[in-house]
């Protein structure tokens, strides 16, 4: 279709990793790319017009806090997400299922913890064929979200790129639950799609990937995936206990997803993983962890990691890297930025934002000039 297309510019002779361009109406996104995370339509303490001099060019919104607040229908009165946040680049949301389940099952540090079986006091009250009926944590009413309603909460927002709803199953749940929630997964995002498909407005839909690590149920994901009209991937669903059984899970996997569609891999997105990642074909990531990690003072450098907390830096009266020229390291020194977070001052936060996502947006800018000399 014309408004969505993705092009491979080079395919790089070491591996397989590619550099491209995923085509969409709020402009291009060139890949492989990092892609923030703005839960609630904004990065935590970096506003719209700061994201886009930073060349954020794919920002994630959750379906599931905004569905909840302000709303879809508030959002779509202001002209959509993109008016309503001031975005003028791409945005991709989420269908809302990840923190419905997540919520379920505690997320995944107590996932791994944990045998599969429900919280006490969990928020999801029912899960059946229609969809997931559960409990708002804002005012407790009772929320039944379906394939059919995320796409219409998606619509309203207008995102560029939107995704089906899916059920995150636990880890380490039975072999035979397992295959029942990947079958009703599967059938939730065929209504979704078929959603989607009757007023496409000028969106685009990935298909979510499943099968845990199993290898056989993931070749059968993806070949679900291939089958239908959909117009990228995003690997999802759980990836296993470590990133080692991630990335035999994707070695498994991306040889079987159709090579003309992006790959998008779905809220991991660490230092470590992101080389990996591309070597082995995956054109996005999304992961709100370079903010988190600004938030506790953690500030990424190309000498390894800076802890603003640690005494050691109390007098460094340097930038925290002196050939970076973002905004904060043109501006401030470390002693000082040190000081902002002892005293709790609210511009650490958004300094230390600032200085961590231009970082990765450098750092993957880096990546495709690499892939385009195959060095990597
Ligand atoms: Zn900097």
């Amino acid at each position: 279709m014309s408004y969505f297309s993705f092009e491979i510019v080079h395919t790089s002779k070491k591996s397989r990793a590619r550099v491209g361009r995923i085509h969409t109406p709020h402009g291009i996104i060139e890949t492989p790319n990092f892609v923030p995370v703005g839960t609630n339509g904004a990065l935590k303490a970096i506003d719209s017009v700061l994201v886009d001099k930073l060349d954020v060019q794919l920002m994630f919104c959750n379906t599931y806090h905004l569905m909840l607040q302000p709303g879809p229908d508030l959002i779509q009165s202001a002209g959509g997400l993109h008016t309503f946040i001031n975005r003028k680049k791409p945005i991709i949301t989420d269908s809302g299922g990840f923190q419905v389940f997540s919520l379920m099952y505690g997320g995944i540090t107590a996932e791994l913890k944990s045998s599969g079986a429900k919280k006490e006091n969990n928020s999801v009250l029912k899960i059946n064929e229609d969809g997931v009926l559960f409990r708002s944590y804002r005012d407790g009413s009772e929320i039944l979200l379906t394939p059919e309603s995320s796409v219409q909460a998606q619509k309203k927002f207008g995102s560029d790129i939107i995704i089906p709803l899916d059920e995150l199953p636990p880890f380490n749940m039975n072999p035979r639950k397992l295959l029942n929630s990947f079958e009703r997964t599967h059938r939730w995002e065929k209504r979704s799609l078929e959603e989607h498909l009757k007023t496409p407005n000028n969106q685009a839909m990935y298909a979510v990937i499943h099968g845990g690590i199993d290898p056989e149920l993931r070749k059968k994901s993806a070949e679900i995936a291939n089958n239908q009209a959909f117009d990228g991937h995003a690997i999802g669903g759980s990836m296993g206990e470590n990133h080692e059984q991630m990335f035999t899970m994707l070695d498994g996997l991306l040889p079987h997803l159709a090579y003309e569609r992006p790959i998008h891999l779905l809220g991991i997105g660490d230092l470590k993983a992101i080389m990996p990642f591309v070597l082995k074909g995956i054109d996005t990531m999304d992961s709100s962890y370079p903010t988190k990690c600004a938030r506790h003072g953690v500030l990424f450098t190309t000498q390894g990691t800076v802890k603003l907390m640690n005494s050691k830096y109390r007098d460094l009266h340097e930038p925290i890297d002196k050939n970076c020229p973002c905004h904060t390291c043109t501006n401030y020194t470390v002693s000082y930025l040190r000081h902002l977070f002892k005293a709790h001052e609210l511009s650490a936060y958004t300094l230390a934002s600032i200085h961590n996502i231009h970082f990765m947006i450098n750092y993957m800018a880096e990546i495709r000039s690499k892939i385009m000399n195959d060095e990597i």
